[in-house]
């Protein structure tokens, strides 16, 4: 008999749901770090940390990708290139993004489910939809996800009062017969038999490869790389024109400051901790400097958190080019 847990991997789009890079995860960079962010948004605690790190139980994950939303540093990762999603919303006029359970029409892109955008996704997003763009949830209420359904609508409450209800996203909630759709739809249910058969081929192939399940795979880089947040705000930044520079704004609310105290002596220890290289300490002549760039933070803390002295702090929100590297100590 098939259990609960292997049905909702059956009917899910094919590949795992999320990849594991434990490098990347705070408690893994640092044992005092007491993150648990992507444990509290997973609702059937498909994610548990051990001696190992974190670990991803593919039997339990219904795919909801809420850690992915979550994780500051991309330790959880889904396999949607949010880069070429922002492409496709700014080429299109008008947008609809669904998952499998949801409508199709002609201009849809499809997401693996509504829990992977963060609030500063959706504003990406909002940045460089031209006309509008509509976020089906449809599906959701009789989905084994349908926990997801009060996540969005709270960040896209969030990123409403941020935009002074000027959000060209539009939500079509459960039982909100009112709410407009850019197509007339068609449901998509019968894909569910196609992802079945997808499926199969997947989960027989992690049965005769134990020791390496596709969802716990490792990237094996452990490359300083900026966090894809931050990325995709900076694409969905370089979108924007002068007219719009109200909507520029809001997006850097999004990036982070540094500060140091006078308690600063410049060691080492926050450059070497950042996972994302946003701080660079560099020497010239006899003059050392310490750097925070804005645009390659996630705002983790982990620097901060680390620092002997409590010389550093980190903090929302950000004024200026992102891209530019800031001196935070000299000595
Ligand atoms: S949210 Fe990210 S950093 Fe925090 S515990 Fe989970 S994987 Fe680690
Ligand atoms: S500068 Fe600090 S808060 Fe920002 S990514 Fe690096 S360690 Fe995390």
């Amino acid at each position: 008999m098939l259990t609960q847990p292997l049905i909702n991997r059956l009917c899910r789009d094919a590949g795992p749901p999320v990849t594991l890079a434990r490098e990347r995860c705070l408690r893994s960079r640092f044992n005092k770090n007491r993150c648990t962010l992507c444990l509290q948004a997973c609702a059937r605690r498909a994610l548990t940390l051990g001696d190992n790190g974190l670990h991803h139980d593919a039997e339990e994950c219904t795919g909801c990708m809420q850690c992915t939303a979550v994780c500051p540093n991309d330790a959880v990762t889904g396999s949607l290139d949010f880069p070429a999603l922002l492409h496709e919303v700014a080429a299109k006029s008008s947008i609809l993004l669904s998952c499998q359970k949801g409508l199709l029409g002609h201009d849809h892109i499809r997401i693996p489910c509504v829990g992977m955008f963060s609030e500063a996704m959706l504003a990406a997003i909002n940045a460089v939809t031209r006309q509008e763009c509509f976020l089906d949830t449809s599906g959701c209420a009789d989905c084994v996800n349908s926990h997801c359904l009060p996540a969005i609508r709270e960040k896209m409450d969030k990123l409403a009062s941020r935009l002074q209800d000027k959000s060209k996203i539009r939500v079509n909630y459960y039982g909100d017969r009112h709410a407009p759709l850019p197509c007339s739809g068609k449901n998509a249910r019968r894909s569910i038999l196609r992802l079945f058969r997808k499926n199969i081929t997947t989960l027989s192939k992690e049965a005769f490869n134990p020791a390496e399940p596709c969802s716990a795979r490792q990237t094996a880089s452990q490359d300083k790389k900026p966090p894809q947040t931050a990325t995709v705000l900076l694409h969905a930044l370089s979108q924007l024109d002068e007219k719009r520079k109200d909507e520029g704004a809001t997006l850097l609310s999004y990036f982070f400051s540094a500060a140091t105290t006078n308690q600063c002596d410049l060691c080492p220890l926050c450059t070497a901790m950042c996972p994302t290289g946003a701080l660079h300490r560099k020497k010239q002549e006899e003059k050392r400097t310490l750097t925070y760039t804005s645009a390659r933070c996630s705002g983790c803390g982990l620097c901060a958190d680390f620092c002997k002295k409590k010389a550093l702090t980190i903090f929302g929100g950000f004024s200026g080019d992102p891209h530019e590297a800031q001196p935070l100590a000299v000595g």
